[in-house]
């Protein structure tokens, strides 16, 4: 019996001995829940308050650093996770690796941005959402909404910045040496520095009711997943507020919603997944739509629809459509004079009897589907089936294209530049940018490989495409499919 006592003696002591030794390191909060102790802010500080328990920031611009006691405010390798809230047009965001400054955006260090729904009023549009590491990988999607406590968290690690919204990663970075950044933010890089939070200007308003950080000790570098040249190229885009979107993938050949948005990370590019959609499609009624949706609704990801042949306008109802993001389609399915329906990507459903009757026919099925179905961006543009391809600069007069562009610009639809195609050609995309047709870029990728967006990325050069160019989904009640409606069959 003795024996056995001191044999439990034993195995208590390793079990004590051994769980001091592998301890994680506490979480600390920053906020005490009662004022703001341990905090100081800069200009207009009556921008923070502590109101209900709940740390406040509502009041023109202003920065409120940690600066209290616990690892003497400066941190460099960490993790921090904060309970939010933001009313509607709000803008906020938690600082790290940065310090006091007097007034204005802090230059250095890193910011986690917080914006649901805010659009700065004026010329400058601001689309970086919750969960962006503002300006280097930028988060397009929604992730959370307005009036809702989320939380979002962030782990620092050497070169390396991961966020979190409600636990789902949106961000992976790391920073190569000597990274890209414009002249005046050549400050924002890893270091080691204070925490802080912004009050972004007076018309915003953002909860804060927990703020903890756990300090993590020295790592190793994490070495680059991709070129230099990669990651110079898309921090360059989102430092200027590019939308590095690729509108149009699928889940096809093997892709799982994981590996893409793993993909995602890797490359820093936002996606906008979607599922095929209209008669014999996996999504074919409002219930299968609505199933579908419930698979992705956390998803980091924009939510997309394909609309598929004439029909789908019969199939769904406009509330159940306006679950997506946005909607496309294109004019590659449609059925000719002799009642041939055509698919016109497989070559032996593509019948060109007469090829400017044939292109005739095209261009006034593209307008009747553009101008009938109420839908946000046309791709896979200016398809021609492979029997008449090598004529497309012939095929595609003057004429055609005019009536092509006019029919984009005057229903408000987006033109895709498609990298998989490599269409339209820049000069049909030129003509397109001067009638104010906003664009997309997608793949429409057919295989499990999503590729680089090579071709839209280079059409973006060629025609100093910026932001504001750009198609981003709209906001619910201004969303095609609720403003037209659905009509009940499509003619023409
Ligand atoms: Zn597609």
């Amino acid at each position: 019996m003795l024996k056995f006592k001191s044999f439990l003696l034993l195995v208590f002591s390793v079990l004590i001995f051994s769980s001091c030794k592998t301890k994680e390191p506490e979480w600390t909060e920053l906020f005490n829940g009662k004022d703001l102790i341990g905090w100081t802010a800069n200009e207009n500080p009556e921008s923070f308050r502590v109101e209900n328990g709940v740390l406040v920031a509502d009041g023109p611009i202003s920065h409120l650093f940690y600066t209290g006691d616990f690892h003497k405010g400066v941190f460099r390798n960490f993790e921090l996770k904060a309970m939010v809230k933001t009313e509607p047009s709000s803008n906020s965001g938690i600082m790290f690796h940065t310090q006091e400054q007097p007034h204005g955006p802090l230059l250095r260090g890193y910011e986690v941005q917080i914006n649901n729904t805010y659009e700065r009023p004026g010329d400058f549009h601001e689309l970086k959402k919750t969960g962006s590491l503002y300006g280097i990988r930028n988060v397009y999607y929604p992730t959370v909404k307005d009036n809702e406590w989320f939380e979002l968290s962030f782990k620092v690690v050497e070169n390396r910045c991961e966020v979190f919204v409600n636990g789902t990663k949106v961000v992976d970075y790391i920073q190569p040496d000597d990274p890209y950044r414009p002249k005046n933010d050549k400050l924002k890089v890893f270091s080691a520095g204070r925490i802080a939070l912004q009050c972004h200007d007076k018309d915003s308003k953002v909860y804060f009711k927990s703020i903890q950080v756990k300090p993590l000790p020295k790592a190793e570098k994490f070495a680059m997943l991709v070129s230099k040249e990669w990651d110079d190229k898309i921090t360059k885009m989102m430092f200027e507020n590019f939308p590095v979107i690729d509108f149009h993938v699928h889940l096809k050949g093997g892709l799982t919603i994981a590996q893409a948005c793993e993909n995602s990370l890797k490359l820093g590019i936002n996606y906008g997944i979607a599922p095929n959609c209209g008669l014999k499609f996996p999504v074919t009624d409002d219930a299968s739509l609505k199933a579908y949706m419930d698979t992705v609704q956390t998803k980091p990801i924009f939510r997309g629809m394909q609309a598929e042949g004439r029909e789908w306008v019969t199939l769904f109802s406009p509330a159940a459509v306006a679950k997506f993001d946005y909607i496309f389609t294109d004019g590659m399915t449609w059925t000719d004079h002799k009642g041939r329906r055509m698919r016109l990507w497989i070559p032996e459903e593509a019948f060109v009897d007469d090829e400017q009757q044939f292109m005739d026919e095209l261009v006034g099925k593209i307008e009747s589907v553009i101008s009938q179905e109420p839908v946000d961006i046309h791709v896979n543009p200016t398809f021609l089936p492979a029997v008449i391809a090598a004529k497309y600069d012939e095929l595609w007069t003057d004429a055609r294209i005019d009536r092509f562009v006019n029919v984009l610009a005057k229903n408000g639809v987006a033109l895709e530049i498609n990298s998989r195609y490599k269409l339209p050609t820049e000069k049909i995309l030129r003509k397109a940018k001067e009638a104010g047709v906003k664009f997309t870029f997608g793949t429409n990728n057919t295989g499990a490989d999503l590729g680089t967006l090579d071709y839209s990325f280079e059409m973006k050069e060629k025609l100093g495409l910026t932001y504001k160019d750009m198609f981003m989904p709209k906001k619910q009640n201004e969303k095609p499919v609720l403003v037209k409606g659905l009509p009940k069959k499509i003619t023409g």
